[in-house]
């Protein structure tokens, strides 16, 4: 795909950094390399709102009406005047109508009056406070005693334009849709938004130790997991996905699969053939066909990384190249991957917070690298969150992901962690 052009080749970006080494590089000096060279994508689609969940809004959403359109009753009860309240004792008000949500009272309300008023009802005019009906003494159908002390002027009513003011921006451009947006929307009238197209990302595992599901598992052979975990990752930040497939250890069928991708899909992802000792054709080809930077990046699991962009036929596509081992790849792919994704989206998406837990267990560690430890995050009786490990944490152990509920991270420059010290951790699920 065709995209503006980048600020700088990846030389111009790691030449302006102090101490760039792409042998040991810090998670931290990676992502910022990352969030330099990429640039969104343009291009816009109407949706009806429905259709937009989880999609990246286009422009800022302005409201062109009062939300809501006029003062309203937040309860059941009786409205009237605040200054007509009793400050001692019982005062009997005379209720002279009835306002209904979606049918208002019009008439005056005069002193010792009161209407009787549903929630969601008009105010009347001159009635500035609401009384509950659970307040209240002796209701008749003409008279009601309200007693002092129950509710303040202004009590129970919702001011006109308090959730929207007409002219105010209602939702700002690049915010990801989720529920509340679509009821947003419907609340202001819009029926219809503009979104940023689908990201379209292909993806392929490279190795011929790989086998894909209903192959024979030859010796020496694993069934391909990556493409799964990728398709899983990928489908929940909503890209549209081009699964490649298993690519073997072959030249020429590796640079014809990196040259389909680069003229078919704005992002690329690959897992394997980047480690170090290697022995495949991965890293060359990825080197021929653009400006790929090969990293050793100080972080557990997930060492090896390439990233960069390659081109073919005037078309031009940015490239991950995760590690093969299949937790490694979802380490890289969610510290890494996933907010330059969202970055390319024209996602206004903030990183996601860490927060700070009670490890239950020691935990080793040494400085100078950021390791990400499964966890499982629970209550105590004390009612404060602490987490534990989820046993082996091999990076070829897809089971640790599986069980976790949670990432620990443990940044770069932390020590050996005792039981009872503070960790930090990135919850896997949220409620939206
Ligand atoms: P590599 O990064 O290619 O050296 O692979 C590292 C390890 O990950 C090896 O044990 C591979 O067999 C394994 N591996 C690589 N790709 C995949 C995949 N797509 N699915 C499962 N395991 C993989
Ligand atoms: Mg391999």
């Amino acid at each position: 795909m065709t995209h503006a052009s980048s600020p700088s080749s990846l030389h111009d970006i790691v030449s302006c950094m102090s101490d760039y080494d792409p042998h040991a590089l810090p998670v931290t000096k990676a992502q910022d390399i990352i969030a330099q060279f990429i640039t969104p994508i343009q291009a816009i689609e109407k949706l009806v709102i429905r259709q937009a969940l989880g999609r990246v809004l286009a422009t800022d959403i302005v409201s062109g009406i009062d939300v809501p359109a006029h003062d309203n009753s937040a309860m059941d009860g009786y409205a009237l005047n605040g200054s007509d309240l009793p400050a001692t004792g019982v005062r009997d008000f005379r209720i002279i109508g009835t306002a209904f949500a979606g049918r208002a009272y019009h008439g005056d309300v005069g002193a010792g009056e009161c209407v009787r008023i549903m929630t969601g009802a008009v105010m009347p005019a001159s009635c500035d406070t609401v009384i509950p009906q659970e307040f209240t003494v002796n209701a008749s159908d003409d008279q009601v005693g309200i007693p002092a002390g129950k509710v303040r002027t202004g009590d129970n009513r919702r001011l006109k334009g308090e959730d929207l003011a007409n002219g105010k921006t209602a939702l700002q451009r690049g915010k990801i849709l989720r529920p509340a947006d679509l009821g947003l929307l419907a609340s202001l009238g819009v029926a219809e938004v503009p979104v940023q197209r689908r990201l379209r990302v292909a993806f392929f595992s490279t190795g011929d130790e790989l086998r894909s599901l209903g192959e024979p598992l030859d010796e020496g052979c694993v069934y391909d997991s990556n493409r799964y975990t990728l398709y899983g990752m990928l489908s929940r930040l909503g890209c549209d996905m081009i699964d490649m497939g298993v690519i073997k250890d072959d030249p020429a069928e590796l640079e014809a699969a990196f040259r389909s991708a680069c003229e078919n899909a704005d992002a690329i992802i690959t897992s394997g053939g980047v480690s170090v000792g290697a022995a495949d054709y991965t890293k060359q080809i990825m080197g021929k066909l653009g400006d790929v930077a090969f990293w050793t990046i100080g972080m557990r699991p997930g060492r090896p990384m390439a990233f960069g962009k390659i081109h073919s036929q005037g078309k031009s596509a940015y490239l991950f190249g995760l590690p093969g081992n299949p937790v490694a790849v979802m380490v890289t792919f969610y510290f890494f991957a996933r907010q330059a994704l969202l970055h390319m989206m024209g996602a206004d998406a903030a990183p996601l917070p860490l927060i700070p837990v009670i490890s239950k267990t020691a935990i080793r560690k040494r400085p100078g690298r950021t390791e990400y430890q499964r966890g499982i995050l629970t209550t105590n009786a004390s009612g404060e969150l602490e987490v534990s490990v989820t046993g082996s944490q091999g990076s070829g152990i897809l089971r640790s992901m599986s069980e976790a509920n949670c990432m620990i991270v443990l940044q770069h420059d932390q020590d050996q962690v005792s039981a009872g010290d503070k960790v930090t951790v990135l919850l896997f699920d949220g409620m939206l």
